[in-house]
């Protein structure tokens, strides 16, 4: 009897393994084979060139103050210069001042797409500047790479859009929908002057997209551990934020006599609570066929989890959770990121408060995240506070026909990059498209390496020429794959 059962557990293992392997097996081949690829046929010095003067225009948000409307008209006026042949070829109209709303018309009525950029950047951080090789607003094209703030964002990508333009129009190209390029002018501080205006403008002439392209993801390099082929992660949704704060009220009085808890404790064992208990990491569809298209360039026993996810998918989603930008694809974050309270050291604080910022995960909804912080809250007696924000986008196809061309145009310009869906962690201009296209992707063909991230919004932001060259190609072979 007992044998029996040994025999049966033993077959019951051994066919076991014999799934995970066969499902590990099954998986395609590494995916960097080496190919020589032919550099981008064009004139990427004239580009970067073009690159270095876009950046010497400083259209910068401040947030907090006025912004420099001579120099964003200066950068519209920039833009009919430069590219000619482009602007022969479409319309152009200025919204709400300084966004720029470009309309490539189309031989047939097939759905437009829409192309999304913008126009502003970041300040440089008052202290940092010195900390730059060449100047921040200098353009300066020096050791192969196109130096200043809006190199990577967003100038480089809006650049490449309009060197692609060029070419096209330039060679005679009629696309055979509508084209639009939308180039909001205040990305960095919301949005809404900017893409929100363009959107009204969109809604009340009926446009509808097939799909709009915006930043929020690229191919990474060496971003991914274990994994040596360039990734181009194409984001399929964007996370949603809300910000609550947590106030808690307690009798003051002495500090000589105080009771069990004062606002202070009150509330801190609020925010302590929700931070102990952030939402749970989970793989869902898109995580899981992101892994699955990394697999092939992970060691065995990586290949082994993340080829039997109907298996592992808790212990892939443990070791994520380890590093903070994985967790944060994978859930939505808690951010305690301000508190205030007390006003002197031996007065009991009537009222102490707190802020919790958090980024909100596709499956997650604004209503949802501020109920569960008021449950926690309300073990305290700590009442919780919308501070307004944002939902999580919706879910872009993974099987569009849209997805099909920016892969191909991808694997077409890159070589055989792996291809993958990825969710865009921050906000984009995409969230004022959401409704008027079939599908929003984010997906900036430039390639990032490790270093290059602490560069966007930070010291020393440039482009490398070879990457400009590339996303010229690849806004191209795109623009041919979808309009023609
Ligand atoms: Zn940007």
């Amino acid at each position: 009897m007992l044998k029996k059962i040994l025999i049966g557990s033993v077959g019951a293992i051994a066919l076991f393994v014999a799934i995970l392997i066969g499902r590990t097996m099954a998986l395609p081949g590494a995916n960097g084979a080496a190919v020589t690829l032919t550099p981008p046929q064009v004139d990427a010095a004239a580009a970067a060139e073009r690159l270095g003067a876009a950046i010497r225009i400083e259209t910068v948000s401040w947030g907090d103050r006025e912004i420099d409307a001579a120099a964003f008209s200066a950068f519209a006026a920039f833009l009919e210069r430069a590219y000619p042949a482009a602007h022969a070829a479409m319309t152009r109209e200025t919204v709400n001042g300084h966004s720029l709303l470009y309309r490539w018309k189309g031989a047939g009525d097939a759905p437009p797409v829409g192309f999304i950029a913008h126009i502003d950047v970041v300040p440089v951080e008052p202290g940092s500047e010195s900390g730059w090789t060449h100047p921040a607003f200098s353009g300066a094209v020096a050791d192969g790479a196109i130096w200043g703030r809006g190199a990577m964002d967003n100038k480089g990508q809006l650049i490449a859009m309009m060197e692609a333009a060029e070419r096209l129009a330039a060679s005679g190209f009629r696309p055979s929908s509508d084209i639009y390029f939308l180039f909001g002018h205040d990305e960095e501080i919301g949005g809404r002057a900017g893409a929100g205006e363009i959107r009204k403008r969109l809604d009340a002439q009926g446009v509808h997209f097939a799909f709009t392209l915006d930043e929020g993801s690229g191919l990474g390099r060496g971003l991914i551990p274990g994994v040596a082929t360039p990734a181009a992660l194409i984001a399929t949704a964007e996370k949603g934020a809300t910000s609550l704060k947590f106030t808690a009220h307690a009798e003051g009085g002495h500090s000589s006599a105080p009771g069990a808890d004062t606002a202070i404790s009150l509330v801190s064992r609020a925010i302590v609570e929700a931070s102990d208990n952030p939402f749970p990491p989970k793989i869902d569809a898109d995580m899981a066929a992101f892994l699955v298209a990394i697999a092939p360039d992970m060691p065995f026993m990586q290949r082994l989890l993340l080829a039997n996810l109907w298996l592992t998918k808790p212990i892939v989603a443990g070791a994520l959770t380890k590093d903070r930008t994985t967790a944060a694809a994978l859930r939505t974050t808690t951010a305690p990121t301000l508190i205030d309270g007390g006003v002197k050291v031996n007065v009991l604080p009537q009222t102490a408060s707190a802020v919790i910022n958090y980024r909100i995960h596709p499956r997650d909804s604004v209503a949802g995240v501020t109920e569960r912080a008021r449950r926690q809250a309300a073990k305290y007696g700590v009442e919780v506070e919308s501070l307004g924000g944002a939902e999580p986008s919706p879910q872009s196809s993974t099987s569009s026909a849209a997805y099909k061309a920016i892969a191909e145009a991808t694997i077409a310009v890159f070589g055989p990059v792996t291809v993958a869906p990825f969710l865009t962690l921050q906000g984009t201009d995409s969230r004022h498209y959401v409704g008027a296209a079939d599908d929003n992707y984010r997906f900036t063909p430039f390639v990032y390496e490790p270093d290059d991230l602490k560069r966007i919004h930070g010291t020393d932001e440039r482009l490398k020429i070879d990457d400009l060259a590339y996303a010229i190609a690849w806004y191209e072979a795109l623009i041919r794959k979808t309009a023609s």
